[in-house]
C-alpha cells in the first residue's frame, strides 16, 4: 500500500496515522448514524475485515483499540491470526466456508458469520467439540434469491438455528447477510430485521445482526444491524497492495 500511489511503501507510523484518521471518520460516520436512528453507538461492534492486508495492520489496528477482526478466506486468515496470537482479538470468519475447512476454521475463528447449511453445522460441530472450542455461529441469510453469493433462504433460517443451538460446542449468535449487489440495501436489510425479530421468538439471545458494510452501513444500523464488517473505509483499497 502507498500513500501516494508512487509506490513508496508507508513506515509504519505513516500507516498508523492513517488508519487512525479511517477510524476515526469510521467513527464519525457510526456515530451519525445511530444518532440518526436514535440508536447507542455502544450497540453496534465494528469488525475490521483485514483481507489482503498484513498481519502488521492488524496489530495497528489493536494498538488503535479494535478488538474483532474479520477474515474471509482460511488460507490467509489462519496464519495471520497465528502471527497475532499474542493481541486480545476475536476472530470473526465472514466469507463462504467449504466443509473440508471447517476444522480449519474452527481453531482460530471465534465467531463464523457464514452457515448456510447443516453440513456446516455438523462439520463446525464436530471440530469444535474436538478442540474443547466453543463457536459463536450466525446463520448467513440470502437476501436476493437471484443470486448465489451463499447464505440459506430466509424459510430455511429456523431449522439451521435449532440445529446450531443443539449442536456441541457451537453456540448461536444470531444472523448475517450481505446486502445484494446493485440493489438499494434498505428493503434488504428491513428483511434481514424482520428474520431476525423471528428468530429472536425462538431464541431470544440470538440477538446479533451482522449487516453493513463500508458502502451500506447507515442503511444497516438504520436497520437495527449489531455487528459491521468494515474493509475498505478502514484499511483502504484492496487493490492499493497488489504490486
Ligand atoms: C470484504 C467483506 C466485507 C468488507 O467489505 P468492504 O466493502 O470493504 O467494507 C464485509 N463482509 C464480507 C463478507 C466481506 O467479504
Amino acid at each position: 500500500m502507498t500513500a501516494d500511489g508512487t509506490g513508496s511503501p508507508l513506515t509504519p507510523d505513516e500507516r498508523r496515522a492513517e488508519l487512525a484518521e479511517s477510524l476515526a471518520d469510521l467513527r464519525g460516520r457510526i456515530a451519525a448514524a445511530c444518532a440518526a436512528a436514535g440508536r447507542d453507538a455502544a450497540e453496534v461492534t465494528l469488525i475490521a475485515v483485514t483481507k489482503t492486508f498484513p498481519a502488521s495492520d492488524v496489530r495497528l489496528l489493536a494498538g488503535l483499540g479494535l478488538t474483532e477482526v474479520g477474515e474471509n478466506r482460511d488460507q490467509e486468515a489462519r496464519p495471520k491470526a497465528a502471527e497475532c496470537a499474542d493481541l486480545p482479538l476475536t476472530w470473526h470468519f465472514v466469507g463462504r466456508l467449504q466443509t473440508n475447512k471447517a476444522r480449519a476454521v474452527a481453531s482460530y475463528a471465534d465467531v463464523v458469520h457464514s452457515v448456510d447449511r447443516a453440513r456446516l453445522v455438523t462439520a463446525l460441530s464436530d471440530a469444535a467439540a474436538r478442540d474443547g472450542r466453543t463457536l459463536r455461529c450466525l446463520v448467513q441469510v440470502s437476501l436476493d434469491e437471484a443470486e448465489h453469493r451463499g447464505g440459506a433462504s430466509p424459510a430455511e433460517v429456523p431449522a439451521l438455528a435449532d440445529a446450531i443451538a443443539g449442536a456441541a460446542g457451537l453456540r448461536l449468535g444470531g444472523l448475517m447477510a450481505v446486502a445484494p449487489l446493485g440493489a438499494d440495501p434498505l428493503p434488504a436489510f428491513e428483511r434481514l430485521a424482520a428474520v431476525s425479530a423471528e428468530l429472536r421468538r425462538n431464541h431470544p439471545d440470538a440477538r446479533i445482526v451482522s449487516a453493513g458494510m463500508s458502502g451500506d452501513l447507515e442503511q444497516a444500523i438504520a436497520c437495527g444491524a449489531t455487528h459491521l464488517r468494515i474493509g475498505t473505509a478502514l484499511l483502504g483499497g484492496r487493490r492499493a497492495i497488489v504490486r
